[in-house]
């Protein structure tokens, strides 16, 4: 009878094992078997008892990107299941590797997008008695996912992973967890009583009531005052084609949320983002497609939005329909398929909103103004630099189909208004949970799915000095794999603002920095460039326009290698005056 070592990741292969060498099929005989699950990608960091799992996983034809972080490997995967549909995989080893991992699952979950975490455990037989790094983890990993399991035995693991990824695609999308005893790695077993499943099905797909889609479109065609708001759920569901007829034959004003921008290209004459605040308060109607009623856009509540604005949502998940508003129609189904329902009620009821309404003009007017404040501040020649300066000639110099990564408090705020996306799922920032420290994780997820998908394509990742902080030695995993990643370090010396060095002199003759620094300040003119050029990247400082011009002329050119540009700006640079405070509260 034949004996074999069972483990995981060979179950989750997409790949033919024509590929690999003999002597590994012999020591990883199911690499080769036919019940795969699609998954291209594995993100972790090996140690006891999972380094061999990472082993079976690169001999069965899956990739795998050692990093420097679990929290870092786990951004990593989840971006990949935002990008491809299909989960990746973050491997962690048990106790303090899958406690870092947790931040990773909850960013998963909350941003609604699939992920696989596989953690080693410590071995079954040394359970409470203090065993390496022993810890609760099915437990402790409840609470981020939406599965949190350990097999039961060796001969069910193909059927918890097949599992793991329906779940993880199937509905609202989201992280699971699979624990992995220590003593499950190296365990032999007899082949025939394995339970093979085959690869699960692509998620079903839903369809809206038809009496609900004729319902909005009755609403619609009585709206004054229409709104199409765009979420990351239709970005992920891929509806950009439908979305965009939408736009065109019915010609809504529309809005995407920050990570749906590019489902319809920015420069669209429809889209209203310059006038965010005026389109969300005054709209009648709204068309919600795939985007939460939550923080991002103001719980759909007073001051933000009119009292009866009538809410037209439109979800995957059952659960989400009426959260914060009663919906005047829900239409419950996948945004892909929801849109087609309505393009169909549309063009069949001619619904064809006027151009030259009130309502345009309100919007085109308000756009203008704010574009020309914008610009204002763009064109500043004074030093040190402002973000609307560095965002100006940023724009000017990278390609239309890069993928941005962009994290950092107001970095990320100003990119976004600054930085047009003009294709869908190619801005992965903050998200839902308004995560710092993401994007390094997202930017070598991105560079992975793009050298396979998209070779040329390059990455951009925006950074604050704060956020660059949290993951700044991925920077190794980034030149190890050699991907062609650009970071832009924006650097204000600090969280929101800091001092300038001779400011920084003066506060530290007032004793011990723990007592007398702010707690928003960075060290000033940190050299972060030499992080890149310390691991054989290209590391470039800059102060000026000209710099920064040069530098980013001579790093989009190289398409080999990781660069990095430290751009200095006013450490005291801030937003334009905003019609609402950050975070208004509802006066409801
Ligand atoms: P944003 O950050 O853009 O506002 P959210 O993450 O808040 O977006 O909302 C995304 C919504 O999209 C979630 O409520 C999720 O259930 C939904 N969603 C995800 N995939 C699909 C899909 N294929 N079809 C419909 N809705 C989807
Ligand atoms: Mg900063």
């Amino acid at each position: 009878m034949r004996l074999l070592r069972l483990l995981p990741c060979s179950e989750l292969s997409a790949v033919s094992g024509a590929a690999l060498t003999p002597a590994l099929t012999e020591a990883w005989p199911l690499a080769c078997d036919s019940h795969r699950q699609n998954v291209e990608y594995m993100f972790g960091i090996v140690g006891i008892p999972v380094t061999e799992i990472a082993v079976a996983a690169q001999a069965a034809g899956i990739k795998y990107v050692g990093m420097r972080n679990e929290q870092a490997a786990c951004y990593a995967a989840s971006a990949v299941g935002y990008l491809t549909g299909r989960p990746g995989v973050c491997l962690v080893v048990s106790g303090p590797g899958f406690l870092h991992a947790l931040a990773g699952m909850a960013n998963a979950t909350i941003n609604c997008w699939p992920l696989i975490v596989i953690g080693g455990s410590s071995d079954r037989n040394q359970e409470t008695m203090g065993a390496f790094q022993e810890f609760p983890q099915v437990e402790a990993g409840r609470l981020y996912n939406k599965l949190s399991v350990r097999p039961s035995s060796v001969e069910v693991i193909p059927a918890v992973i097949e599992k793991a990824v329906r779940t993880s695609i199937y509905g609202r999308p989201g992280s699971c967890y699979i624990d992995i005893p220590g003593d499950f790695v190296n365990l032999q077993v007899n082949k025939s009583s394995v339970k093979y499943v085959e690869c699960c099905l692509p998620p079903p797909i839903s369809m809206a009531e038809h009496s609900a889609v004729s319902k909005a479109a009755s609403i619609i065609a009585l709206s004054k005052q229409p709104l199409l708001i765009i979420g990351k759920g239709a970005a992920y569901s891929h509806a950009e084609n439908n979305i965009r007829k939408m736009v065109d034959f019915c010609g809504l004003p529309f809005l995407p949320t920050p990570m749906a921008k590019g489902v319809v290209p920015d420069n669209h004459p429809n889209c209203v983002a310059a006038a965010r605040s005026t389109a969300l308060q005054h709209a009648d109607v709204i068309i919600l497609l795939g985007a939460r009623l939550n923080w991002i856009l103001h719980f759909g509540l007073p001051p933000r939005f009119q009292q009866d604005v009538k809410v037209i949502q439109i979800d995957i998940c059952a659960e989400e329909l009426g959260n914060n508003v009663r919906p005047a129609a829900i239409l419950l189904g996948d945004i892909n398929a929801v849109t087609k329902q309505l393009l169909e009620e549309f063009s069949k009821r001619s619904l064809k909103y006027p151009s030259n309404s009130e309502w345009w003009k309100r919007l085109r007017g308000k756009i203008k103004n704010n574009e020309e404040r914008s610009k204002g501040l763009a064109l500043q020649k004074s030093l040190p630099m402002n973000y609307y300066t560095v965002f100006h000639h940023i724009r000017e110099l990278i390609p239309k189909d890069c993928i941005l990564v962009s994290e950092g408090a107001n970095t990320m705020d100003i990119g976004r208004t600054m930085l047009p996306n003009y294709y869908p799922r190619q801005r992965l920032d903050a998200g839902t949970f308004g995560t710092m420290g993401v994007g390094l994780g997202f930017a070598i997820a991105a560079a992975m799915v793009a050298k396979d998908r998209t070779p040329g394509k390059r990455v951009i990742c925006i950074e604050g000095d704060s956020a660059f902080g949290f993951s700044g030695m991925e920077v190794e995993t980034i030149c190890r794999y050699n991907l062609p990643i650009l970071i832009i370090v924006v650097n204000n010396n600090g969280i929101y603002t800091g001092l300038n060095a001779n400011a920084w002199k003066e506060m530290l003759k007032f004793g011990d920095p723990a007592t007398c620094v702010p707690p928003v300040s960075l060290l000033p003119n940190s050299h972060y460039e030499d992080i890149m050029s310390a691991f054989g990247g290209k590391g470039y400082f800059v102060k000026t326009p000209e710099e920064l011009q040069n530098a980013l002329k001579a790093s989009l050119t190289d398409e080999q290698t990781p660069s990095l540009i430290n751009v200095m700006i006013d450490p005291q640079s801030d937003r334009k005056k905003q019609e609402f405070p950050w975070l208004t509260r509802s006066n409801l």
